[in-house]
């Protein structure tokens, strides 16, 4: 596993759908190893964002960044095959598949084996095959589900999915890693199992994170930093602490105000 983490840099982001200004000249920046909060009120342009991020929207103007590379112009997979992991709100897992062979699948991925060799199944594929197996039980370990390898995703309940999603986009090669409210329909035992992931996950492999998250109990704890948006625009950046005690960013969450902020 690849696992030092790179720095995220967005510039000058504009993007506009009808006559809705999504995004405009939005920046920010995520040092390698750092985990960033993205707050704001609903419509703010947070999916958005990660979504011109990871390739799914073309923006209008602005570029966007992971360490040297530009992202602007890539394909999805191009940009997670550079280094950038996305969880969604949706786990994208197969549900058919068990617990380990999704792993597996992700891992293997990350190999960059020809379809040839390994359909001859060379010494080398084979090797790499015992490899990637044994990173997937690693990572399942690491992610907590090593006890339910062998089940069918599908009958994982929604938490684990999430958590099995993260594993996912560890053996990916993440680098960087965009979390979209990743705790909506988590009970509180695993609100903190993924929370201590996180952090755990960048004290050990400097991974750096970008988190849109409504709890700013959870920004709180794992943000060194956190970003503001409002109708398109940052109005606020700083600690969790500051932004949180902002005059704007409180008038921007008016009538929206955020569980136990
Ligand atoms: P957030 O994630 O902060 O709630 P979004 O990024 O989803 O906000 O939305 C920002 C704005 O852009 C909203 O006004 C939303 O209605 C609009 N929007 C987002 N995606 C589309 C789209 N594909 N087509 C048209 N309007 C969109
Ligand atoms: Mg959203």
């Amino acid at each position: 596993m690849n696992t030092a983490g790179a720095s995220l840099a967005v510039h000058g982001l504009s993007v506009s759908f009808g006559g809705v200004h999504a995004l405009q000249d939005v920046s920010l920046t995520v040092e390698p190893g750092r985990i960033v909060g993205l707050i704001g009120p609903n419509g703010a342009g947070k999916s958005t964002l990660l979504n011109c991020i990871s390739g799914i929207t073309r923006p209008d103007a602005g570029e966007v960044r992971l360490g040297e590379i530009v992202l602007n112009g890539r394909r999805p997979d191009q940009i997670v095959g550079l280094g950038l992991g996305r969880v969604f709100q949706h786990p994208q897992v197969i549900a058919e598949l068990s617990v380990l062979d999704n792993l597996q699948v992700a891992s293997h991925r990350s190999l960059g084996y020809s379809v040839v060799a390994e359909m001859i199944g060379t010494p080398a594929v084979r090797r790499a095959e015992a490899r990637a197996r044994s990173e997937a039980v690693a990572v399942a370990e690491r992610v907590g589900l090593a006890d339910c390898l062998d089940m069918r995703t599908g009958s994982l309940p929604y938490g684990q999915r999430k958590l099995l999603e993260l594993g996912r986009v560890i053996l990916l090669g993440a680098k960087m890693l965009l979390l979209d409210e990743p705790i909506a329909g988590l009970n509180e035992e695993e609100i903190e199992h993924l929370g201590r992931l996180v952090l755990e996950l960048r004290g050990s492999s400097g991974l750096s994170v970008l988190l849109v998250e409504h709890n700013m109990g959870l920004v709180r704890r794992l943000c060194d930093s956190a970003v503001v948006l409002d109708a398109g625009q940052v109005i606020a950046e700083g600690t969790p602490d500051e932004v949180l005690a902002d005059p704007r960013v409180l008038m921007a969450y008016l009538g929206e105000l955020p569980a136990d902020a």
